[in-house]
């Protein structure tokens, strides 16, 4: 069996839903999973229910009908059968609004009010398929994923989960129906709702495909796949065949919009091919994210930070005290801060931080044993790919191009395990080297 996960922009339109049937019709074969996201924009919304007033909750509530109402009206003529599922929606959407107007919103029944979006969404698309001829049940996922208590960001628990699903999705798919499942969404033990982060429906697709051991899964969203640098910045960046874990990992952690790589590691340690796939452009091959690096090793994409704070810190006497560093960090820990890059030499430490929240605080404490400022202005470019560092050639390139571009290095990091290389420059120049290291690195490349 397949797992596809379709994300809220491929759920909100006729043509998207239409398409959405189509691939899940051809798949048939391959015994599919469906999970779905909300409708686009409907979890932002009703995350903004309890902070609103009365009247706004009310007319929050008239978008959200309205969002789906839309739909239903274009995907379906009959006015029945329109009336039918305007019936289940206007139904979860007054318990919604229950339980808006109860009183003390805890951060747990925060949890409950979002998981609406993907029963609502689920409940369409489950329709949807059905009109098609295609048999499909709904499935609610707080009776397949069992997760810890940590509403807002819930992690799954593998035994109970296991169990459950295990249980319930094999029987309905033998049946020949295909299960469609809310993403995002799990309760606790003791049957409390839950959520699992933003993004969170591909986690619960990757959690399904890894207790039924699929053999694909298959995220489907608004992108061709993973490209080779920000499309809005980089006109010409284009979509990769292959990706590694560890690449699609480093490209989130460095500013990409790919998957959130907790998301997808149950899958990947699975061993399961999990496939970035558009339903914009369905017939395109998506990028493949798999376990291992696939072949030869190249740069696979350019990422950037628009803003990065970098911290020097020069210690003339102390460097070569041992528990230096540790006391640098200590204090950094203290302050909340996290730290990005490093680089230490005799006497002096450079870290880059992502923003600068409580730095002041952590200036102060450095400085009562060492000399630290801030340099401001910076932003950072990273090359990624696995073995990156591997070709003799390869840093050579990358400084040959950003001097021709006369673009100066503030600081390096070759990432230890091999896979990435960042750079810090001034912001005002980071558009400009993430294009000319786009297309001397990675346009001829394939
Ligand atoms: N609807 C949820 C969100 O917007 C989950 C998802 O789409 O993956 O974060
Ligand atoms: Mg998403």
């Amino acid at each position: 069996m397949i797992v596809a996960k379709f994300g809220g922009t491929s759920v909100s339109s006729k043509e998207r839903v239409l398409t959405l049937c189509n691939i899940v019709g051809t798949e048939l074969g391959r015994q599919p999973v469906v999970v779905v996201s909300a409708l686009s924009g409907v979890t932002d919304l009703l995350l903004s229910l309890p902070v609103l007033s009365k009247s706004k909750v009310g007319k929050t509530i008239r978008v959200i009908k309205n969002l789906h109402k839309n739909l239903v009206g274009k995907l379906w003529s009959n006015k029945k059968l329109q009336q039918e599922i305007m019936q289940f929606i206007d139904s979860q959407l007054e318990d919604l609004a229950k339980l808006t107007f109860r009183d003390n919103l805890t951060k747990e029944s925060l949890d409950e009010l979002v998981s609406y979006g993907e029963i609502m969404s689920s409940h369409i698309i489950t329709h949807a398929l059905r009109s098609k001829g295609i048999e499909a049940a709904q499935v609610i996922a707080t009776d397949l994923i069992t997760t810890n208590n940590n509403f807002g960001s819930a992690d799954f628990l593998l035994q109970p989960s296991k169990r459950n699903i295990k249980r319930i999705l094999p029987p309905i798919i033998k049946m020949g129906v295909v299960p469609v499942v809310t993403g995002f969404i799990g309760s606790t033990k003791g049957g409390r709702v839950t959520t699992l982060g933003r993004g969170g429906s591909d986690y619960t697709a990757s959690i399904i495909g890894f207790c039924l051991k699929a053999s694909e899964i298959q995220i489907w969203t608004d992108v061709d796949g993973i490209f080779t640098a920000d499309p809005r910045l980089v006109e010409n960046a284009r979509a990769l065949q292959t990706v590694s874990f560890k690449e699609a990992s480093e490209l989130a952690a460095f500013g990409a919009r790919v998957l959130h790589p907790r998301t997808i590691r149950p899958a990947i340690k699975a061993g399961i091919p999990v496939k970035v796939l558009n339903t914009f452009n369905p017939k395109n091959s998506g990028t493949l994210i798999e376990e291992k690096s696939s072949s030869i090793s190249y740069i696979k994409a350019v990422s950037f930070k628009r803003k990065t704070f970098l911290v020097n810190i020069y210690a003339t006497e102390m460097l070569l005290q041992k528990g230096f560093l540790a006391r640098i960090f200590k204090v950094f820990a203290k302050n909340a801060i996290s730290v990005d890059l490093v680089s230490v030499s005799e006497v002096s430490v450079s870290v880059t931080l992502d923003d600068n929240e409580n730095l002041e605080n952590a200036i102060k404490g450095i400085n009562e044993f060492a000399n630290a400022s801030v340099v401001q202005g910076l932003g950072m470019v990273s090359l990624i790919g696995e073995g990156i560092t591997t070709s003799t050639r390869t840093i050579k390139k990358i400084f040959d191009i950003l001097d021709k571009e006369k673009i100066l290095t503030r600081m390096v990091s070759l990432g230890a395990t091999d896979i990435n290389i960042s750079i810090v420059v001034e912001s005002e120049k980071i558009e400009q080297a993430v294009k000319a290291l786009h297309d001397r690195l990675l346009l001829k490349q394939s």
